[in-house]
């Protein structure tokens, strides 16, 4: 039995008092954390033990902290390092010699005042029934903390919620982003799988027919980029500024409407008794072919947090979730199964020049990528059946 993870997002509605209070706290926090990434940095100490020894005293008195938040500091840096080394390791940042590689590695990492910061168990506690928190602060501990979060939202955090959550200010608003470990039942043999097809017309299309448009989206993104067209000529503050939160704002409506589509696709699929089969995303820059390569990374992050939001919602309906190769799903009948590139006369249709089907180009897609969940479901659960 595996474990699906799940960030759930919520606003603090603090008063005044209390904002004041976090406000003091996260600067604080990470001014503290500056320090400490500074001192590792310069003594080439990058581990939680040897960075305590060094750093923990100093950050204690200097910035006043309990012990409890001296450490989580000190993991906070140290966790910090430990993404960035592997980030260089992996080649993230270029090749050896490479100026953005030797930037990193000359310069010690910095917090902003508003970076995010975890809270344990100890220092935020969750009150569901009143829903508030209390939370530890360099003024004292904050009690009757209010937030705003969804029905569902309620019942996953009193459910699952997990260690960690991280408490950060943006665009005026406060928020804690909980941690959820949502257990990933065994579920029953589905009857058949609804395929569904990732795209950019059409962001999702399942095998049931279904079309979820991406026009919205799609306005929304081109809007933003028509505007930083015209602002990143100017390079004001406040061009700047205009630009970040029209950047948010776009991630939040983008977000919306994966949360939407995933919702629909799993109501679809838990209706019929039916898996999702999804597919396997690691091919997506190849099947996606876009002449700018920072839209290939915009859209694989978004199909990405779509198959994410699809995975919790099916495993909180006990729907099964495949994934599968995408190769030729485009090109292939799905009716008779012959793989040809002039089955594709134009980007919506599908016309197989073998057997004549002819259907959406996205819809057949989806049906190929349904067939093959259940030939993948097959093979992945022959051993039970075995036994
Ligand atoms: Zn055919």
């Amino acid at each position: 039995m595996g474990v699906v993870k799940l960030v759930v997002q919520v606003r603090l509605l603090p008063t005044p008092e209390q904002a004041a209070a976090l406000e003091a706290t996260l600067r604080t926090v990470n001014a503290a954390a500056t320090w400490v990434s500074a001192l590792a940095h310069h003594r080439r100490v990058f581990r939680n033990y040897d960075l305590r020894r060094h750093a923990y005293g100093q950050i204690k008195d200097d910035y006043r902290l309990a012990a409890q938040a001296a450490q989580h500091v000190i993991k906070k840096v140290t966790d910090a390092y430990a993404t960035l080394h592997a980030n260089i390791r992996n080649g993230n940042l270029g090749k050896p010699g490479s100026v953005r590689r030797e930037r990193a590695l000359a310069t010690p990492i910095v917090f902003r005042p508003g970076a995010a910061h975890p809270f344990d168990d100890r220092c935020l506690s969750w009150q569901m029934d009143t829903r508030t928190v209390s939370i530890w602060t360099t003024r004292g501990r904050m009690k009757n903390v209010a937030f705003t979060a969804s029905a569902e939202q309620l019942q996953t955090l009193a459910a699952h919620r997990k260690g960690e959550s991280d408490l950060l200010y943006r665009d005026g608003m406060w928020f804690l982003i909980a941690t959820c470990d949502i257990p990933d039942r065994p579920v029953a043999a589905p009857d058949g799988f609804l395929g569904v097809d990732l795209g950019i017309a059409n962001i999702a299309t399942t095998s049931g027919g279904v079309r979820h448009s991406g026009k919205a989206l799609n306005a929304v993104r081109h809007r933003h980029r028509e505007l930083r067209r015209r602002l990143q000529a100017k390079q004001t503050t406040s061009a700047k500024r205009l630009l970040k939160r029209r950047r948010r704002a776009e991630a939040r409506f983008a977000a919306n409407t994966n949360h939407i589509i995933a919702k629909r696709i799993v109501t679809e699929a838990a209706r019929t008794g039916q898996g999702i089969a999804l597919e396997d995303l690691q091919g997506i820059r190849d099947r996606v072919r876009l002449r700018k390569p920072q839209r290939v990374t915009l859209h694989s992050w978004s199909f990405h947090q779509l198959g994410s939001f699809i995975a919790y919602k099916a495993a909180r309906q006990d729907v099964a979730v495949v994934h599968v190769d995408p190769a030729y799903t485009s090109q292939a009948c799905s009716s008779c199964g012959h793989v040809d590139k002039r089955n594709r006369p134009d980007q919506a249709t599908f016309s197989c020049t073998s057997c004549g089907f002819a259907e959406h180009a996205d819809v057949n897609a989806a049906r190929n990528i349904a067939s093959r969940g259940v030939a993948g479901w097959a093979v992945s659960h022959a051993a039970d059946d075995a036994a």
